[in-house]
Formats: C-alpha cells, sequence, structure tokens
C-alpha cells in the first residue's frame, strides 16, 4: 500500500466517459510492485498553496503555471492532505487517471494517480517529491491532459519506470511500474517540470497538434 486510503467519495455519473490521461485502463498491463526505501534527502523548501482556502478547479493550458518548475514539498502537513484529497475529486469528477499540483495552480512537486478513473475501483496513489530513477524499454500510446482539453496524440515513453518518492506519512519508498501506471506516472512527472505531453507527441501527430494548440491560444472569434 502505498498511501493511506483517503476516504470515500460519492461518485459523480460519468455519462460519457472521456480518458484524458491515457485511455481506457488496462490492469492487464498495469504492472506495480511497490517496496519502500528511507534513503531520502532533505527538502529545503517550503511550499505554499496558491489558493489557502481550497483548490476548486483545474487549470488550462496556455496558464503559464503549467510550465513552471515546481517546488518540493518540505512537510506534509494537514493542509497537504486536505489539498490531495481534493485533487482526487476533481480528477474523478473529470475523469481522468492521473493528476498533478500545477494542474490546479499549486507549484508543489506532487502528483495523484489512479489507473481506474474512479473512486470505488483501482488504487489511488499520492507520490510527493518524486524521482525518476530508472527507465527501460519504449513505447508509444496516445495521451490526453485534464489541462488540454480535447487534445490527443501519441507520446512515446519508457515501458518499465522505477521511481523513488514519499507518500502521505512522510515515508520514502520505491516502486517499480510497467506499461499503463508507467506512463501515467512519467506524465505527472513531467508536469512538475513544466513539460505538457503535446512537447513530446510523435512527428506524425505533431503538426495536428500544433494546430490545436494555437486554435486554443487564439480561438476564432465570433463574426
Ligand atoms: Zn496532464
Amino acid at each position: 500500500m502505498l498511501a493511506p486510503p483517503l476516504r470515500k467519495r460519492s461518485v459523480l455519473p460519468i455519462l460519457a466517459p472521456h480518458w484524458y490521461d491515457f485511455g481506457p485502463p488496462d490492469f492487464a498491463t498495469s504492472g506495480f510492485s511497490p517496496s519502500r526505501s528511507h534513503a531520502c534527502a532533505p527538502h529545503p523548501f517550503r511550499i505554499h498553496l496558491y489558493q489557502t482556502e481550497s483548490i476548486v478547479q483545474i487549470v488550462h493550458y496556455p496558464d503559464p503555471v503549467l510550465r513552471q518548475v515546481a517546488a518540493p514539498v518540505a512537510e506534509i502537513t494537514e493542509e497537504i492532505r486536505r489539498a490531495v484529497g481534493e485533487m482526487f475529486e476533481l480528477m474523478y469528477e473529470a475523469p481522468g487517471v492521473g493528476l498533478a499540483a500545477p494542474q490546479v495552480g499549486w507549484g508543489a512537486r506532487l502528483f495523484v494517480v489512479n489507473p481506474a478513473a474512479h473512486p470505488d475501483e483501482g488504487e489511488e496513489y499520492v507520490f510527493i517529491n518524486p524521482k525518476i530513477t530508472g527507465k527501460k524499454g519504449a513505447t508509444f500510446a496516445d495521451e490526453g491532459c485534464l489541462s488540454i482539453p480535447g487534445v490527443m496524440g501519441s507520446v512515446r515513453r519508457a515501458k518499465w519506470i522505477q521511481m523513488e518518492a514519499t507518500d502521505l506519512e512522510g515515508n520514502r519508498f520505491r516502486i517499480d511500474a510497467q506499461d499503463l501506471l508507467a506512463r501515467i506516472i512519467q506524465h505527472e512527472q513531467d508536469h512538475l517540470d513544466g513539460i505538457l505531453f503535446t512537447d513530446k507527441v510523435s512527428d506524425a501527430d505533431r503538426p495536428d497538434i500544433e494546430r490545436q494548440l494555437e486554435s486554443i491560444q487564439s480561438p476564432p472569434q465570433p463574426q
């Protein structure tokens, strides 16, 4: 168990699932094996919530916060736990399978994941101050992003990854992930460094993606 289970939430009806953040879940290829490690460097910076009362919404491209490098989390406080709970709620409402703090305007190095995109299914993971320590293999698959609704493109990612992170209890742990879970983690980790999946789309998808991003930045004006 990577993170303590958060409270169960009421389930919003999902009438027309749109699998932003990488298509429908596929548990058959979503391998996961946690192991704990306490080799953890101290984190020098304290982060602050942009919104001190509650996180209200997902920010969208081209909001500049999506391009900022997030700061390490210095301490796991009640405020952090509450914010993480709200991030899960936003992710499920979307629905999505991963959400990084910069996507809610919060410049902190943490993200949440549930490959099932549903509060009553799959498993909830919280990755704080995560660091990818190993990568192997390569696969292409379509990705989307809750911060860039309606845009999807094929992205090359490592098939297997190894990662270190801190959980909500403040414990450093290490995981090996593959396929879908590895892809989600790599996508969310990129958000912490201001990198969007659209930066990494395949050459074949690039012209179409650039056209779509252009139309988001300069939407057609009503006549
Ligand atoms: Zn994203």
